[in-house]
């Protein structure tokens, strides 16, 4: 049984927002760091995506943390500006009854209003590493009386090359400080990352069956050409229906592109890319959060962190170079415990790069072969064979083009869980 909120100890301010925001019992990462966090620990928590993370720190914090004076005393350091704004808007949620001042610092918008919510006097603050420095030169930002220091997504913080920019904030915030890390994976660099800047971090690791999380359907289906691509996109749209999805692309280029290629198949389609300006970014994400628009064109930007739970489907329309940005964005479905789909397109030249991720994910991705690449180019591995099925047995009768690759789509018993 997964233990309940109730059983932490927390002060009735923590609880009541826990019990608004609608959760009833912890999740794994939660209910494995809760506990060190309040009694004082260093940690580095390791859990794949839509795991619970974000509130897994900040109910400590809230828990621990008096508001008051005019400096931060919490400060969480988040890669990307929506990753920032949607941990604030949790705190937000969870601080509710806690009085918690709380400030979002990203760039890509003016200093203007977020230094003025620095200097009103502020407990919490999250924000991106350029800003956060910005705001500490000026000395809009103090870290002097941080008790909290939080790195969010630490690994795609690393890949971002932002290690030197977080090494600085860590030194301005004082060594009594409670350091905190999380992250999906826990590359070498993480762990040198703790081991310099934390005091004997207790290190806790959610167990998983495979680094996508367990109730994904995952595929990827061959196409021969770009042009076969955008036809088999639309195709998909056609035949899954999703609630929402997310279609990844390999450029910000490509963003327009793609979403020009639905809208002449008649879809509703925003793009995201930091081609546009912060508060267009903030536009189209909003509408896509509230359901306005059904499909968002994104390049990586929005594969991280992002917690949007009605993305029932991610599409990757290009192959992601890197294997665990697979991984980061597959893990923008099957949220807070609902099911998801991922399909992953693959032109010729991309089967290496997939066979990396297969390799990385410990699953054989590949099904049928679609529409022309050979039958034998196809990865290894026992379960391909069996994750093959004939006949295009349609999910709950609705319509579709049953188009060649769909029929050969394997079971969903079979794609889930494999290993
Ligand atoms: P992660 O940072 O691990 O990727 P998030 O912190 O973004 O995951 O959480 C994913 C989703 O799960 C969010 O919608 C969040 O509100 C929800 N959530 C978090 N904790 C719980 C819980 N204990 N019970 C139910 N839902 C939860
Ligand atoms: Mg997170």
């Amino acid at each position: 049984m997964a233990r309940r909120f109730e059983e932490f100890g927390f002060r009735p301010e923590v609880l009541r927002a826990v019990r608004e925001a609608g959760y009833q019992v912890c999740t794994p990462v939660q209910e494995k760091t809760i506990d060190p966090v309040l009694q004082g620990n260093d940690l580095t928590g390791m859990a794949e995506t839509g795991s619970g993370k974000t509130a897994a720190f900040l109910l400590p914090i809230l828990e621990k943390m008096r508001p008051g004076g005019d400096d931060p005393q919490a400060l969480v350091v988040a890669p990307t500006r929506e990753l920032a704004v949607q941990v604030a808007a949790e705190a937000r949620k969870l601080g509710k009854y806690c009085g918690v001042r709380i400030a979002a610092v990203y760039g890509g918008t003016g200093l203007g209003s977020q230094k003025n919510e620095l200097l009103a006097g502020v407990d919490l603050v999250v924000g991106t590493p350029g800003r956060l420095i910005d705001f500490i030169r000026q000395t809009y930002l103090r870290l002097s009386r941080i008790r909290f220091l939080v790195l969010d997504e630490a690994d795609r913080m690393l890949d971002m090359g932002f290690i030197k920019d977080i090494e600085f904030i860590m030194s301005k915030a004082p060594l009594s400080r409670q350091t905190l890390l999380f992250s999906a994976t826990l590359p070498p660099e993480i762990l040198r990352l703790a081991q310099n800047f934390m005091y004997h971090p207790v290190g806790v690791e959610v167990e998983r069956p495979s680094l996508t999380a367990r109730n994904i359907e995952q595929w990827a289906e061959p196409v021969r050409s770009d042009a076969a691509k955008a036809r088999r996109l639309v195709e998909l749209l056609t035949a899954e229906k999703p609630e929402q999805v997310l279609v990844f692309v390999a450029t910000r280029e490509r963003t327009a592109l793609v979403a020009d290629a639905l809208h002449r198949a008649g879809y509703r389609a925003s793009s995201i890319s930091s081609l546009l300006s912060q508060p267009n970014r903030e536009r189209v994400l909003d509408d896509f959060r509230k359901g306005r628009v059904p499909v968002l064109v994104a390049t990586d930007v929005a594969g991280r962190g992002l917690d949007i739970v009605t993305v029932s489907h991610v599409i990757n329309y290009d192959v992601p170079s890197v294997p665990d940005d697979y991984v980061h964005r597959v893990g923008r479905t099957a949220r807070a415990g609902r099911r998801g789909r991922a399909i992953t397109l693959v032109a010729p030249a991309e089967r290496a790069a997939l066979r990396e991720i297969e390799r990385r994910i410990g699953i054989s991705l590949i099904v049928g072969t679609g529409d022309g690449t050979t039958a034998g180019d196809k990865p290894e591995g026992p379960a391909e064979k069996s994750r093959r099925r004939p006949g295009g047995r349609r999910r709950g009768g609705r319509p579709g083009p049953g188009g060649v690759n769909r029929s050969r789509k394997p079971s969903r018993k079979k794609r889930r869980g494999q290993n």
